[in-house]
């Protein structure tokens, strides 16, 4: 039989990554083929097992040939290579073509629980869409998205996984000449809000139409046969972005890139450029050098989400009502609901961070009040929080937590009206603390580390830093004393002060 019209379960004895792919089988203009460009000397720095395992995939023979797999060396059978086309707003300014210029989706398996995921070799060389770039990726950027993605799923927080990296053997040219390298993304899915865009800026309603049903089948079957199901679909990627964003504010992340080609319809988090993690709290924070207006800051955020969000629903006006008035009556009402929504999501989250659970007036502001003096005495947000949930077992724990305030008689005047309102909470001190180690972690990405890590493997071909990140970052919400030094906020002269996307 003809390899190509095997079935699944065929290619699977045959294949280590048993391939079911469904976007090759979306209309052609969705997409282009795409090969990966060998490489000249492979190696495999990073192959995440569990992951593979999770994904049904034979890990065995992915950990034995993973340099020529995850290099796109070696292309496995049932792969369907391919670059997704895709616009985007890029700090606001449309860009009607953009697509994947250094993304290869090799295709999509259906993991242990049922669920498509795609698996994309990020960095393989050029695409149809690679413009003037060289459609590959330096190292640094590589590890940086292994470390905090892993680590953002290991927060809780959804975001697309690390397989596999890489180093390739040649060098990539940027500001400096740097060690090439691929990483293996899997995502949810890489449909983005500017996937819509880019059949939307066509005047292609029959494909917004076509892609607005893949999205619905493979991401919110619920909402299938729903009388309005456009409108549905708005609605539930808006509650996602709310949910997501919500979350990301609530750990310090600060993505950093937001464009609506970054932005995933299935509410994941998606494109670890220059994105960061606060130190001290502050937020009009920003990292990324690109980033010269702050359009993206930490907590402009929330409103840039749902700056995004009318972006993707002027996609999907023409199959909201056959009445354009209607239909934007209906797009501005869900557009107007992200907010009450982001804020619900937020509020939830930070009580949570602050041991609350029953509702009272004054919660809010009881937030804010403990934002506003993290932020005047420049406090570290991650230490902060974490430190609350001794001083929430025991006053005697006070100390660790005012020395992290400049003026420490600042917090003296929040901490007693904290404890007169956690005093009414139904839980026992105990009881709080332990919720509260659970939201809140020891361990977050910070930067500097990144950096040393980066440093140490770029510069010494040295990896032992990315390991040990890597290590306790899978457990952030446990002490691990061991690694206590990885709680603690950069010296003065470690701190990062500019983050690369590092196209
Ligand atoms: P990003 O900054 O990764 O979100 O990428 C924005 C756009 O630039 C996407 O269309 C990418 O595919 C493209 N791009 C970024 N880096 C490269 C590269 N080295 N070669 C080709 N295209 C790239
Ligand atoms: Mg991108």
């Amino acid at each position: 039989m003809n390899n190509s019209f095997a079935s699944p379960a065929a290619r699977a004895a045959t294949s280590p990554i048993p391939f079911d792919n469904s976007y090759a089988r979306l209309p052609a203009h969705f997409h282009a083929s795409a090969n990966p460009t060998p490489v000249s000397e492979p190696w495999l720095i990073k192959f995440n097992r569990a992951l593979a395992t999770e994904l049904g995939l034979d890990a065995d023979t992915l950990e034995r040939d993973g340099a020529a797999i995850f290099s796109g060396n070696a292309v496995p059978e049932g792969a369907e290579p391919l670059g997704m086309a895709y616009a985007g707003h890029q700090f606001g300014q449309f860009v009607p073509l953009l697509g994947d210029g250094r993304a290869i989706l090799l295709g999509e398996v259906i993991d242990r629980n049922g669920v498509r995921r795609d698996i994309q070799l990020k960095g393989a060389g050029k695409t149809p869409y690679s413009r003037r770039g060289d459609g590959r990726a330096a190292l640094g950027p590589v590890l940086r998205e292994y470390i905090v993605s892993e680590s953002m799923h290991a927060l809780g927080i959804p975001a697309t996984r690390a397989l596999a990296a890489v180093v390739t053997g040649e060098p990539v040219y940027r500001e400096r000449v740097l060690p090439g390298a691929v990483f293996t993304r899997v995502a949810a899915s890489h449909i983005r809000v500017g996937t819509f865009q880019f059949l939307a800026a066509r005047g292609d309603t029959e494909g917004v139409k076509t892609l607005a049903d893949y999205v619905i089948e493979r991401h919110y079957p619920e909402i299938k046969g729903h009388a309005r199901a456009y409108l549905a679909l708005l609605e539930a990627v808006t509650e996602r972005q709310a949910s997501l964003i919500a979350r990301w504010l609530c750990v310090g992340f600060i993505h950093g890139v937001m464009n609506t080609d970054n932005c995933a319809i299935s509410g994941e988090t998606i494109d670890f450029g220059p994105c960061a993690f606060l130190d001290a709290y502050d937020p009009a924070k920003v990292f990324s050098s690109i980033d010269q207006g702050g359009r993206y800051a930490y907590a402009s955020q929330p409103a840039i989400g749902q700056w995004n969000m009318a972006r993707l629903a002027e996609t999907l006006l023409p199959l909201l009502d056959q009445e354009p008035s209607e239909a934007v009556n209906l797009a501005n009402d869900v557009i107007a609901g992200y907010g009450p929504r982001f804020q619900s999501h937020w509020l939830a989250g930070m009580k949570a961070k602050i041991g609350l659970h029953s509702e009272e007036d004054g919660d809010l502001e009881l937030v804010q009040g403990l934002l506003t003096a993290m932020h005047r005495n420049e406090a570290d947000f991650t230490l902060t929080f974490r430190r609350l949930c001794d001083a929430a077992e025991s006053s005697a724990s006070d100390g660790a937590l005012r020395e992290l305030f400049s003026d420490p008689a600042d917090i003296d005047a929040w901490l007693s009206a904290w404890r007169e309102r956690t005093g009414r909470e139904p839980l026992s001190v105990a009881q709080t603390a332990s919720a509260m180690r659970t939201v809140n972690p020891a361990f977050v990405p910070r930067n500097h580390r990144i950096e040393q890590a980066i440093r140490a493997a770029e510069d010494d071909c040295d990896f032992s830093l990315f390991e040990a990140l890597l290590t306790v970052l899978s457990k952030p919400y446990e002490d691990q004393p061991g690694f206590a030094a990885y709680a603690a906020p950069p010296q003065p002269q470690e701190e990062v002060l500019r983050t690369f996307c590092g196209t």
